[in-house]
């Protein structure tokens, strides 16, 4: 089956957005604030934009915390206008999701049954806010199985009846320029996805 390149089907959307002057609103579900940076440059000219901070996975909770910190940070210093809707921690649910799966490397189906929670959570909160579109930061991680996500949230939204905003944000350079907009506004960079498990296994590569 033909691969689909989800960073032309971005730019198509947003070459459509320009010629017709629309302005949509967008929940844009976001992990963090270094993985939002370069995706808000992205989508701030075309879209009505509400951050949806929606990360139970995250451990421990002071990490969830200063992720949060730093998110809301960015944005103040961006200088954008934007709302974040925070959800507060409750870890509870992904632990359920993750029973059994604990041992499973990064990508396998504890991730994606961790990226397929917060998309459904965001999707139904694009449907209570009437949202015409939302998406997630998360496909600008090289390190995140980018076709997974697109049909995940094509998936939800067939559920939600909010239409999915499909995107590759690695695309033009995404990635390395998050790496730059981190730097020049000093963002925290964790260097574990979130969950105790990442964490764990990134301790066992650095010791
Ligand atoms: S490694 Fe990341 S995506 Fe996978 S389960 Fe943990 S937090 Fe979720």
């Amino acid at each position: 089956m033909e691969k689909i390149n989800y960073g032309k089907l971005l730019d198509e959307t947003l070459a459509k957005l320009r010629e017709t002057g629309e302005r949509p609103s967008l929940l844009l579900h976001a992990c963090c604030a270094p993985c939002s940076s370069h995706t808000l440059t992205v989508l701030d000219s075309f879209f009505d934009i509400t951050l949806y901070f929606c990360n139970p996975n995250i451990a421990p909770e002071s990490e969830f915390d200063f992720r949060l910190k730093e998110l809301k940070r960015l944005v103040s210093e961006m200088g954008l206008g934007i709302d974040i809707i925070e959800e507060e921690y409750d870890p509870a649910p992904f632990y359920e999701l993750a029973k059994g799966l604990e041992d499973l490397p990064e990508r396998g189906e504890r991730c994606r049954k961790c990226i397929g929670f917060r998309l459904g959570m965001a999707g139904e909160k694009a449907a209570e806010l009437g949202c015409d579109y939302f998406t997630t930061t998360l496909t600008i991680s090289p390190h995140k199985d980018c076709t997974f996500i697109n049909q995940k949230g094509a998936e939800i939204s067939e559920i939600c009846g909010v239409p999915y905003l499909f995107s590759d944000f690695k695309k033009h350079d995404g990635y390395k320029h998050s790496i730059e907009l981190s730097k020049q506004y000093s963002l925290y960079r964790q260097d574990y996805c979130g969950c105790v498990y990442s964490k764990a296994n990134r301790e066992k590569e650095t010791s």
